[in-house]
């Protein structure tokens, strides 16, 4: 049992020993040594390797933290280790928003920071903030020792687009030498900031720099240690400066009071006068020098925006202001560090006031009842205005919102002068804007700055403060200044701001406005050309032809054009036959020849129309006669060259106008269309021209066209009666139905009027008409006791329905009283192109009925004798051509011979049209005809007339 107690208590004092040495073991945080601290040497001055040193030592003495070193090429391959856990702490790391979504933590570390510039040479006018651009293709070198400096220049370089090379140099023997040898235009640098000899171009600013971790318990370990440091040793960061730079001077002449004094003091509270100011980018500019202050005096500052005034009150705090000799009414319990920075200040009189006018020891020139001078001047001026109170006699002075304001108070003589910023106006304000001003009395005053102090025992703040300004660079103050105040922002008013704001919006209204213009523009004009180009042909489109056709004609007004619309005979019949692609391969074909022919010719257009309607328009420029032979003869070419092309025969039909002095374009291609059409039917002819008589053909359908609706409605058509005359006996045997229309210029034959009314389908009305004037005609000769004939009625073209076209008739007949057999019924042989069948039912519907039909103008079209057998007609009229060629040829009378037997073999009547003469109707009667209708018995004749006629060839 005591042997087990033993054991028991061993084993506790063993595991109590080894935990420690386990816990030790399990600290040992893996950090990374660089390959390029390598070659650092440790007497080297300001080296972050030897920082670094500083630190980790630190923290191994101070926490429970131990280090090993781990080797390392840069800080990009340290994330990767950090990555596989090859490495748990990384160094040398900006704060990156990725890190941290990526799971790093990141622990500032103290104090080091660094203001980066990039400088050129004094003399070199190149390059400025303000023109960024002109770094382009530059050489910028950056200390090869510091790689963070080539991430800066990478992301300057990718922020404001600019492609500058990056030359990694080697600083050890100063800027200006590393330039020379490495023909570099400008170089990155850090604190310290240049020299005379150089000059900033831009300011990056306070870089800060990082520890970084996977663990956030070791990055808690480390700042909390940080912390307890930075509380317990309020120059423990002044130490890390002092140590890493081997720059010992502010801890060797630090003594126990002063450490007293800031553990006590910090933080300091440091006012602005900016309230007013118009650069809001100075606030930084002073941070930026305040934060480097903070590092060599252990103090926190904190920066306020107040007024100067502020400073007499009983709040501790520290304040810039021009140094002057005695105690300011303005501060009158501070005291003074001594200059560290001085401002230039312009000085500019009013018109009629010079520099004189003001100055203490020439104050004997004012008079004494004369009101004080006031003095234009921005809130930023207070600082300096104790200056100037100590040298100046009394003045007032007036807030003005910017220096603008200042210097327009002053050249409209509202104040005696301006005292103003000197870099703010060369960078920002152009003196010479103000015109007035321009040649007046101005003084640039150098004003030194010192800081006030209003905290208790200021004497210690003051020490501390002038041995830190020692520390800065030469001038570091004003080349941060300048480096800023390059591309400050102003600050406007707020009047100014609503001015702003407005001018923007209406300048955005107004961009957005031309805007959709110009876009609306362009996208008409892509449709323009959308609607002016045929897909098809690449030709003009129709709408495309008729707007460069106007145009043309409107700039050539003294000039005949020629147009000519150009078809392809039965184009629908090669549609059908051969299919829609090989129409559209020919209609391709006639455009490529119509381009070939003629685009090459100046004031020519070719176009391209509805179907198979080709268009070119041209400028007669020699003779009207040439250019119509040209014309006809290149058509035929092309007709030929489709031929070849396509190995199909196709013709092309062409209708041609000269137009002079015509500008209606819709006027001009109707009269080609009706040229062209006028000779669609000829085998012949091809070419036809809009001459004189198509003319006047042309104008009296226009007049059909456009009277004949009204002369439907207003009965102006007569119907005449023209006589069949048996011609065995020579005594009248029936008569035909003529209409005419009764115009003021005399009777119009149905022939013109008649297509017309098919083409707007009236023609059934006006059959209607005709019919009821027949029947009330026939009626009124019935009730004299005349002894009727029968008449027969002409059928239009386009009655396809028969049933309502016999109610109609029946209706018409029933009401006159008249017996069916005097009614007639003529058909056409090409009756509205319907087939044998329906012309078949048709008639048989009006046999039903009891009406006669007959066959008119039979032989005029293409139908076969075969029809006849098909179509029961009682009664075939021959046509006039029919007559007409038996005149001229021996077989034509053997055939119409013959045809008039035949057809009086299949029980039909036969009647011949258009006997004229004698002759004619002997030998009509010897190839045994039975009917005659001609002016050789007579004309159509009117009412009157026909009774006569009737009464006499009874
Ligand atoms: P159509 O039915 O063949 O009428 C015969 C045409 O021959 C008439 O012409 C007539 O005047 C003409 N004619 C008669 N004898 C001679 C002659 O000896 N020599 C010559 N050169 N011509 C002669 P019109 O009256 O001008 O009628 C022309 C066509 O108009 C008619 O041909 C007919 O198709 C149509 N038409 C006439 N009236 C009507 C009508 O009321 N309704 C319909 N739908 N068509 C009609
Ligand atoms: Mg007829
Ligand atoms: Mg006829």
């Amino acid at each position: 049992m005591m042997k087990l107690k033993k054991f028991a208590r061993y084993l506790f004092i063993g595991i109590f020993c080894f935990l420690p040495a386990l816990s030790l073991y399990a600290r040992s945080v893996k950090v990374p040594s660089y390959y390029y601290y390598k070659y650092h040497s440790s007497d080297t001055s300001e080296t972050s390797a030897l920082y670094y040193e500083d630190i980790f030592k630190l923290l191994t003495e101070g926490s429970s933290l131990d280090f090993q070193t781990v080797p390392c090429l840069d800080s990009q391959s340290a994330q990767a280790m950090l990555e596989s856990g090859d490495l748990d702490l990384a160094y040398d790391f900006e704060y990156s928003a990725d890190l941290v979504e990526q799971g790093y933590y990141f622990s500032e570390i103290p104090c080091l920071t660094n203001h980066v510039f990039l400088i050129a040479k004094n003399s070199s006018n190149v390059y400025n903030a303000a023109f960024l651009s002109n770094l382009n293709a530059s050489r910028i070198g950056y200390d090869e020792k510091e790689s963070y400096m080539k991430d800066i220049l990478v992301k300057f370089k990718e922020d404001h687009n600019i492609d500058f090379n990056i030359v990694a140099t080697d600083y050890s023997k100063g800027f200006s030498s590393a330039m020379l040898r490495d023909s570099l235009e400008l170089c990155l640098v850090s604190l310290p900031v240049p020299e005379i000899s150089e000059k900033v171009v831009y300011s990056f600013g306070i870089q800060k720099f990082y520890f970084v971790s996977k663990s956030a318990s070791l990055i808690q370990q480390i700042d909390a240690f940080l912390k307890e440091r930075f509380t317990e040793d309020p120059l423990f960061l002044s130490r890390m400066v002092g140590s890493g730079k081997k720059n010992a001077f502010l801890l060797e002449n630090i003594n126990e009071v002063q450490l007293d004094y800031i553990k006590k003091h910090s933080p300091v509270h440091v006012y602005n006068d900016d309230r007013f100011f118009e650069l809001t980018d100075k606030i930084d500019v002073k941070k930026e020098f305040w934060n480097t202050i903070s590092g060599f005096t252990g103090f926190d500052f904190i920066m306020e925006n107040r007024a100067a005034l502020t400073i007499s009150s009983s709040l501790p705090c520290i304040y810039e202001i021009a140094e002057i000799q005695k105690l300011s009414p303005y501060v009158n319990r501070a005291s003074y560090t001594d200059a560290f920075y001085s401002m230039n200040v312009r000085f500019i009189c009013a018109p009629g006031r010079s520099v004189d006018d003001f100055l203490m020891h020439l104050q004997y020139k004012e008079k004494k009842h004369r009101a004080l001078p006031r003095i234009a001047i921005t809130s930023e001026m207070f600082k300096v205005l104790p200056y100037f109170k100590e040298k100046f006699i009394a003045f007032d002075y007036v807030i003005y919102a910017n220096i603008d304001q200042c210097l327009l108070s002053v050249s409209k003589s509202e104040c005696d002068a301006t005292l103003v910023n000197d870099i703010y106006l060369q960078q920002r304000y152009k003196i010479d804007d103000y015109r007035k001003l321009r040649n007046q009395n101005v003084v640039l005053m150098e004003v030194p700055i010192c800081v006030a102090v209003n905290l208790e025992n200021p004497e210690i703040m003051v020490s501390i403060l002038n041995r830190a300004f020692a520390q800065t660079p030469y001038n570091y103050y004003n080349k941060l200044f300048e480096a800023q105040g390059i591309y400050v922002q102003s600050k406007p008013s707020k009047e100014k701001l609503w001015n702003y704001f407005f001018t923007a919006f209406a300048l955005s209204i107004l961009v957005l406005f031309f805007y959709t213009i110009v876009i609306m523009i362009h996208q008409t004009k892509i449709l323009q050309k959308q609607i002016n180009t045929d897909s098809l042909t690449g030709l003009l489109s129709l709408d495309g032809f008729e707007n460069e056709a106007k145009k043309l004609l409107h700039f050539n007004r003294t000039y005949k054009f020629l147009l000519t619309e150009i078809n392809i005979r039965d184009f629908s019949f090669v549609n059908r036959i051969y299919g829609p692609e090989k129409g559209d391969k020919i209609l391709i074909s006639l455009a490529k020849l119509l381009k070939q022919f003629f685009s090459y010719r100046s004031n020519t257009l070719i176009g391209h129309g509805y179907a198979d309607n080709f268009y070119v328009f041209q400028k007669v420029e020699s003779c009207e006669g040439d250019i119509l032979e040209g014309m006809s003869s290149y058509l035929t070419l092309i007709q030929e060259m489709i031929d070849k092309l396509e190995n199909l025969h196709v013709v092309l039909k062409s209708g041609n106008v000269v137009a002079f002095g015509e500008n209606d374009l819709h006027v001009l291609i109707s009269r080609a269309s009706y040229a062209r059409r006028y000779n669609h039917d000829s085998l012949l002819e091809n070419f036809s021209i809009f001459d004189d008589k198509l003319k006047s053909m042309r104008e009296n359908e226009e007049f059909i066209e456009s009277n004949i609706e009204r002369a439907i409605k207003n009965n102006e058509f007569v119907v005449l009666f023209q006589p069949k005359v048996n011609l065995e006996s020579e005594k009248i045997c029936g008569a035909e139905a003529l209409v005419r229309w009764k115009t003021e210029s005399g009777l119009i034959p149905p022939d013109l009027f008649i297509p017309v009314l098919e083409k707007n389908g009236l023609v059934g009305k006006l059959d209607q008409y005709v019919y009821k004037c027949v029947f009330r005609y026939l009626s009124q000769l019935q009730e004299e006791g005349l002894n009727l004939v029968p008449v027969s009625m002409n059928i239009s073209r386009l009655n396809y329905n028969t049933k309502l076209f016999i109610n109609n008739l029946n209706t018409l007949i029933y009401s006159c009283n008249i017996p069916k057999k005097y009614i007639e019924l003529e058909i056409e042989e090409r009756f509205a192109g319907a087939n044998d069948d329906f012309i078949k039912d048709f008639v048989e519907s009006l046999h039903k009925e009891d009406f006669k039909v007959s066959m008119d103008d039979f032989g005029a079209g293409s139908s076969s004798l075969n029809m006849l057998s098909e179509i029961p007609v009682d009664i075939v009229k021959f046509d006039q051509r029919f007559l007409h060629y038996a005149e001229i040829s021996k077989s034509s009378r053997i055939i119409l011979k013959s045809t008039i037997q035949m057809v009086k073999d299949l029980g039909m009547v036969t009647v011949c049209e258009g006997i004229e003469t004698k002759e004619q109707a002997d030998f009509l009667r010897s190839v045994g005809c039975s009917i005659a209708q001609g002016y050789y018995y007579s004309k159509p004749l009117d009412e009157e007339d026909f009774k006569a006629f009737l009464i006499n060839h009874q």
